[in-house]
């Protein structure tokens, strides 16, 4: 568990770690990056490499010692429904989520035909979102799989956001993120995206979450959109311990 610097979480959990690049939105892999620097450290949980995915049995147990109520990005450095990860993994993970209601846990894929082929066989409790990457037009199709999930609540992740988005059918879509890409090579994300995005949440009636412009200097360029700090979220069940 760590505390996380994302604008839309608290802190994130890994049970599982590595991955390979499926789509475009991969390229600069965040995890990628991180897990390099993590094996150069000799940490343990990542000595096997980015390549390679691993399950880690004892990361089950750390949400039961969160005091609170947190908000918890699942899975930061892998996915959770990438193929090597097996059916039993899965339900353990889930299993932890469903024991652990006053948590809210946002898990977030871009296998999301996996998801589709697997959702009948979780217990979606209502403190699980579950969310898809779309970063361009090329992969929209994931929003369809996300629709006919169980999931209770279903939101997109358009990070980094490549190209534009429209006409997206957001039925049943409670949350859109709208980012741009940082880094050195970041690649331009253009207002008018933006505000297409924008839009179609406003007609649809979706809440919009405005995360970044992004580039070379992602603070400096900040995360406001003419003047105003869009951080619309769905609702959230505050369960006591
Ligand atoms: S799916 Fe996510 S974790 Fe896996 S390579 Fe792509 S960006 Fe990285």
């Amino acid at each position: 568990m760590a505390q996380s610097s994302i604008e839309w979480t608290e802190m994130t959990w890994n049970p599982t770690t590595g991955c390979n690049k499926v789509s475009a939105g991969c390229k600069f892999c965040y995890a990628e990056v991180m897990t390099r620097r993590l094996q150069a450290m000799g940490i343990q949980k990542y000595k096997d490499g980015f390549n390679k995915v691993r399950v880690h049995l004892g990361a089950l147990q750390i949400p039961y010692s969160w005091k609170g109520s947190k908000v918890v990005f699942v899975n930061s450095m892998s996915d959770l429904f990438h193929p090597d990860v097996p059916l039993s993994f899965i339900q353990k993970v889930f299993e932890v989520m469903n024991n652990t209601p006053q948590h809210t846990y946002q898990v977030l894929t871009k296998r999301a035909e996996r998801l589709y082929e697997l959702h009948y066989k979780l217990n979606w409790t209502k403190n699980i979102w579950m969310g898809v990457s779309v970063e361009d037009e090329r992969v929209v199709s994931r929003i369809d799989f996300l629709r006919e999930t169980n999931a209770k609540t279903k939101f997109l992740s358009c990070e980094p956001l490549i190209g534009p988005l429209q006409n997206m059918n957001l039925t049943n879509i409670d949350w859109v993120i709208v980012g741009g890409e940082s880094g050195r090579k970041a690649r331009p994300m253009s207002e008018q995206w933006v505000w297409d995005i924008k839009m179609q949440c406003q007609e649809q009636e979706v809440a919009f979450f405005f995360k970044q412009w992004g580039g070379i200097n992602k603070k400096k360029a900040g995360r406001q959109l003419a003047g105003m700090t869009y951080d619309e979220m769905p609702a959230r069940e505050i369960i006591l311990e």
